[in-house]
């Protein structure tokens, strides 16, 4: 993946088979797939990959256990296949994780034992392990700072986790090995059509600010909560189809819990659930459901879901988080597509995605989930391929195994998430390949020259937020070394002082909004 060698072809390229708006989970998905299919495929991400929702969700891998209790078991049975499939094809990236539900009264625990048996029998031959009624003793044992006021028993199930953002940069890589042609810092900004029929785009370089018009024969708007911005710029006169939900994660030290297993709400204050779940070294609490009107690059947490989510956490465990203990604060929106007018709380809308396509024959991805992205990409396509006049292929990603996909990766260790990389990694200089540039977290200079190289990071935002992702874990420590991984990047790029003084002024205000 070379930013300057993926330009060049974008000039010598006459015209794409598919060209993909937007670089999250579903545009990703989608380059995979259809570059596996062998179409000439291009994606177009104007910020850096997975720079939206893709990089703020909860990071499970999950059917959704609150799906079910919704009634939606199309969506569950949907996704519970996926996260198998996703857990076979990229073991680097996504783990088993076991979920405690603690009990304070005599019912939760028959209760949800009982759904959670139906949620097991669901995932039939996927199923990550049998879920289980459990006494006051053993749940205390699983998580031994769970609050044990009234503490009458609980149940354990089982789901997966994984690293949302490494997830999309791997997607990117296999999109790469597949043929595909990916760019990131190019804004999609006009629609072209030929009688009434869509023929391309006209983009922006947000770096080097130079507009171009690039031709393809089918278009697929993958821009989460913007496709209705894409979709005005197809037909300006279209309603709003997407509706925004916002979702914020309070991170916090891993001795809240200590140790390996997460906890599960399964009621909070406003009928919902919410997670604390280990990761990466420290403990991600979420989230929340608050409809907003607009959709923005970088969401704030509002003071109202910052006090929602302590408050629940905190019932549930010895000792309380407070604002003082929460290290980063990331907001994602969901782009939910709405099904019955405006009329729905934001919390009742499917997550299930809906694929649409316009008299012009614009194919927009509306809704979806991580989970669900291989299974996404595939609906898309094989309706684009039609839209598109391209011979008709068959999906073969069910099988297809995620770059650096590798068994024995253990998530013990720093580089886990590399797979098979992380030796090439750790080449680059075996002298500081063990050494962190930080005692919280672990980030190596041989991590952030790979980025450069190989995963097309171009600034000091994509490395410290999704190459690594020191900035979700803790937004001051990620401030005070920052510098330095300035200092790294200009001298791998060839860059002057100016550039790494500009880099760390404009990340500082950047950091401020992931902390309180
Ligand atoms: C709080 C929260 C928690 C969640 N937790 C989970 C979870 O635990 N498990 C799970 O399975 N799902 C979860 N989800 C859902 C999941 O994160 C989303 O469904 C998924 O990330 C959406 O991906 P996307 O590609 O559609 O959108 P995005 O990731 O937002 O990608 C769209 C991309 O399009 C780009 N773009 C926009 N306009 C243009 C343009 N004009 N030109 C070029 N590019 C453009 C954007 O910059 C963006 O990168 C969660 C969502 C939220 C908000």
């Amino acid at each position: 993946m070379n930013r300057t060698n993926n330009l060049k072809r974008l000039d010598e390229t006459i015209q794409w088979d598919v060209i993909i708006i937007g670089g999250g989970a579903s545009g990703l998905g989608v380059a995979v797939d259809a570059a596996n299919r062998g179409y000439k495929t291009l994606l177009l991400e104007k910020n850096d990959f997975a720079k939206g929702t893709s990089s703020r969700s909860t990071k499970l891998v999950h059917g959704g256990v609150r799906y079910l209790q919704n009634g939606d078991v199309s969506l569950v049975i949907e996704a519970l296949k996926e996260r198998g499939i996703m857990r076979k094809n990229a073991p680097h990236l996504v783990r088993d994780m076991s979920f405690v539900i603690p009990s304070y009264d005599w019912w939760t625990s028959p209760f949800y034992g009982l759904g959670l048996k139906i949620y097991d029998m669901m995932s039939g031959k996927l199923g990550l392990g049998p879920s289980t009624i459990l006494d006051r003793k053993e749940i205390i044992s699983l998580i031994p700072n769970v609050n044990k006021k009234g503490l009458k028993g609980g149940v354990i199930y089982q789901d997966g986790q994984f690293d949302d953002a490494r997830m999309a940069i791997s997607l990117a890589l296999t999109a790469s090995q597949e043929g595909a042609c990916l760019l990131n810092y190019i804004n999609v900004i006009g629609i072209n059509k030929e009688n009434n029929l869509i023929t391309g785009v006209t983009i922006k370089n947000q770096v080097s600010g130079l507009e171009k018009e690039i031709k393809g024969k089918v278009v697929i708007n993958a821009t989460g909560v913007f496709s209705d911005e894409i979709i005005a710029l197809d037909y300006p006169e279209s309603k709003p189809k997407i509706r925004p939900s916002q979702g914020v994660h309070l991170v916090i030290d891993k001795t809240f819990l200590d140790g390996p297993h997460a906890i599960m709400v399964p009621h909070t204050s406003d009928g919902r659930v919410l997670f604390a779940v280990p990761w990466n070294g420290y403990v991600v609490l979420g989230t929340t459901d608050t409809p907003v009107e607009l959709a923005l690059d970088e969401p704030i947490a509002m003071e109202s879901e910052i006090d929602f989510i302590l408050e629940n956490a905190g019932v549930y465990m010895t000792k309380k988080p407070t604002r003082k203990d929460v290290k980063s604060v990331f907001t994602g929106l969901r782009p939910l597509a709405a099904s019955k007018g405006n009329s729905e709380k934001t919390k009742e809308i499917s997550r299930s995605h809906k694929i649409t396509i316009s008299n012009s024959g614009l194919v927009s991805i509306l809704g979806g989930k991580w989970t669900t992205y291989r299974k996404i990409a595939e609906d898309t396509l094989n309706k684009a391929q039609a839209v598109g006049g391209l011979p008709e292929r068959k999906c073969n990603t069910e099988h297809l195994p995620i770059f650096g996909h590798d068994h024995k990766s253990k998530w013990t260790e720093p580089l886990y998430f590399y797979g098979t990389e992380a030796l090439k990694i750790k080449a680059i200089n075996p002298e500081k390949a063990e050494t962190s540039l930080s005692k919280k977290f672990f980030i190596s200079e041989n991590q952030i020259i790979w980025a450069i190289q190989q995963e097309m990071a171009l600034n000091l935002e994509d490395v410290l937020a999704r190459r690594t992702r020191c900035l979700f874990l803790d937004a001051k420590e990620t401030g005070i070394i920052a510098p330095k991984v300035a200092e790294i990047m200009s001298k791998t790029l060839g860059f002057k002082k100016t550039w790494e003084e500009n880099q760390v002024k404009q990340f500082n205000e950047l950091i401020k909004t992931y902390q309180l």
